[in-house]
C-alpha cells in the first residue's frame, strides 16, 4: 500500500477538498498517513488568504524538498510531492523555479483531474494544472475527517471583487454544485454518522444564481431538511446584502436548521467599506442585523474584521470598534491587512498602514472581540439549551468533561463521566466565560 500524507492549510473549503482527495488517492491505493516523514506522496493543499500562510506553505515544501535529497546532482523520484490549493493556482508553473523537486502544481479548479495527474507523476512526469477552466466534478468517494459534522461544499468562486481578497482570481468565478451531488453527500455522511451538515461556500447566497429557476439555498435547506433522522444542518458564509426574507422564514421554518449566520463586516467606517467594493455601509448591515435579531430569536450573529487597510485613519478604525460594540456581535474574526499580489488594494503601497500600527490596532480588535463574546456569552446563563456533544475528554486534574455546540453555535463545556459523543443532550447553563459556556446535564 502507497501512503499519502495531506498538510491543509486555510479555510474549510481547503479542508474538504483535501478529504475529497483522500477519497480519490483511495482509489489508486493510497491509505492516509499522519506521518509524513513514511509517505510515499505529500501534498501541501495551500492557502493564499494572506501572505503569512503562503509564506509557510513554502517553508515547508522547502523541508520535503531536503527530505527527498539528490543523488548525483539530481533529485529522487520519491516521496512524490504535489503543490495544490489556493497558492498553486496563483503562482502555477513558477515554483519549480523555487522548488524544483516539485512533481505536480495543483490548483483549486482543477481538483476532480488529480486521479489522472497522480498516474501521469506516478510514470515520472512534471505536472502543472491550473487552469481556469474548471473541471467537471465527478462523483467519487470522500474520505471524511472523523467527527460530528461534515462540511459540504455547494459553491465555489465569488464574483466581487473585494479590493483586498484573492479569492476571485484563486476560486474563479461563482458556480453551483449540482443538487444531486450536494444531497447524495449529505445522505452518505448522515449514513455514516455525521450528526450535523454545514453548507460551504464563499458566498452561499448565490448558490443556485446559475440553476434552475427556484433551486436556492432556501430550497436546498428544505431538500436537506427533508431527510430523515436528527441532525443539525448550518451554512456559511453569507454576503450582508444578499440575505433575503426567504432564506430567513426558511431558518424559522425548519426545525434542523440552526439559528446561526456568518456575515462578514470586514469594516464599520463607510469610507474603507466603499474602498473594500464593500456594497453595504455601516447603516445598511446594522439593519440587517436587526432585522435577524428581531426575527430570529438567539440568533448568533458573527462578522469578520480588517485592521489596517490602506489609508485607513485611527478615527475609521474606532468607527469599526465602535459597530462591534453596538452590533452586539457574538463573535468576531480578526485579522490585520495582508497585501495579495493581484488585487486592487495591494497597488495602494503608499496607503499601506505601518506594521507597528496594525499590529497595536488588531490588539485592540481582539480586545474588544473578548468583550463582545464574553457579553453574548453573560445572555446564556441560567438558559436551557440543546447541546450536541462533539468529544469527551479527560483532563490531566482526571476530571471528565463533554463538550458540544448549542443549535446557535455556543461551545459548551460540562463535567460528565461517559463519553456521550453525537448525541443531543439538554443542558442547563452555569457559567458564561469568553470563548464559551459551562453547563450541566439536566
Ligand atoms: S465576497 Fe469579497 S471577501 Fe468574500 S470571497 Fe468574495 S471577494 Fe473575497
Amino acid at each position: 500500500m502507497k501512503k499519502v500524507y495531506i498538510e491543509t492549510m486555510g479555510c474549510q473549503m481547503n479542508k474538504s477538498d483535501a478529504e475529497r482527495m483522500f477519497g480519490m488517492l483511495e482509489y489508486l491505493g493510497y491509505t492516509k498517513t499522519e506521518n509524513p516523514k513514511e509517505a510515499d506522496m505529500l501534498i501541501i493543499n495551500t492557502c493564499s488568504i494572506r501572505k503569512l500562510s503562503e509564506d509557510k506553505a513554502y517553508s515547508q515544501i522547502g523541508v520535503w524538498g531536503k527530505w527527498r535529497g539528490k543523488i548525483k546532482g539530481k533529485y529522487n523520484s520519491y516521496p512524490k510531492i504535489v503543490f495544490a490549493g489556493c497558492v498553486a493556482q496563483q503562482v502555477g508553473e513558477n515554483i519549480f523555479r523555487r522548488a524544483p523537486y516539485v512533481d505536480l502544481v495543483l490548483g483549486t479548479q482543477r481538483l476532480y483531474e488529480l486521479p489522472d495527474l497522480v498516474k501521469r507523476i506516478e510514470a515520472g512526469e512534471r505536472v502543472v494544472s491550473c487552469g481556469e477552466t474548471p473541471y467537471e466534478e465527478k462523483k467519487i468517494k470522500i474520505n471524511r475527517v472523523k467527527g460530528i459534522n461534515a462540511w459540504i461544499p455547494i459553491m465555489e468562486g465569488c464574483n466581487n471583487f473585494c479590493t483586498y481578497c484573492i479569492v476571485p482570481y484563486t476560486r474563479g468565478r461563482e458556480r453551483s454544485r449540482k443538487p444531486e451531488l450536494i444531497i447524495g453527500e449529505a445522505k452518505k455522511a448522515l449514513a455514516e454518522g455525521f450528526k450535523e451538515i454545514t453548507l460551504l461556500g464563499q458566498n452561499v447566497d448565490s448558490f443556485g444564481k446559475d440553476l434552475e429557476d427556484g433551486q436556492n439555498l432556501a430550497w436546498l435547506l428544505r431538500e436537506l431538511n427533508s431527510l430523515e433522522g436528527k441532525f443539525r444542518i448550518r451554512f456559511v458564509t453569507n454576503y450582508p446584502t444578499d440575505i433575503t426574507d426567504e432564506l430567513i422564514d426558511t431558518v424559522l421554518e425548519l426545525d434542523k436548521v440552526c439559528e446561526y449566520f456568518h456575515i462578514p463586516m470586514q469594516s464599520g467606517d463607510d469610507t474603507v467599506l466603499k474602498k473594500m467594493n464593500r456594497r453595504y455601509d455601516y447603516a445598511t448591515y446594522k439593519k440587517i442585523c436587526d432585522h435577524l435579531r428581531s426575527r430570529v430569536k438567539d440568533v448568533t450573529i458573527t462578522s469578520d474584521f480588517i485592521a489596517g487597510f490602506p489609508g485607513e485613519t485611527e478615527e475609521q478604525f474606532e468607527n469599526t470598534l465602535k459597530a462591534m460594540t453596538e452590533l452586539e456581535l457574538d463573535y468576531s474574526n480578526t485579522a490585520a491587512y495582508s497585501p495579495r499580489e493581484r488585487t486592487v488594494a495591494a497597488k495602494w503601497t503608499d496607503l499601506y498602514i505601518p506594521e507597528d500600527v496594525k499590529t497595536e490596532r488588531l490588539a485592540r480588535l481582539n480586545e474588544h472581540n473578548r468583550e463582545c463574546c464574553l457579553k453574548s456569552n453573560k445572555k446564556y446563563v441560567g438558559r436551557e439549551m440543546e447541546v450536541l456533544v462533539e468529544n469527551f475528554e479527560v483532563r490531566k486534574n482526571g476530571d471528565k468533561v463533554i463538550t458540544g455546540r448549542t443549535r446557535n453555535n455556543k461551545i459548551v463545556h460540562i463535567p460528565c463521566e461517559r463519553d456521550l459523543t453525537g448525541e443531543f443532550i439538554n443542558v442547563k447553563i452555569t457559567r458564561a466565560r469568553t470563548w464559551y459556556l459551562n453547563g450541566e446535564i439536566i
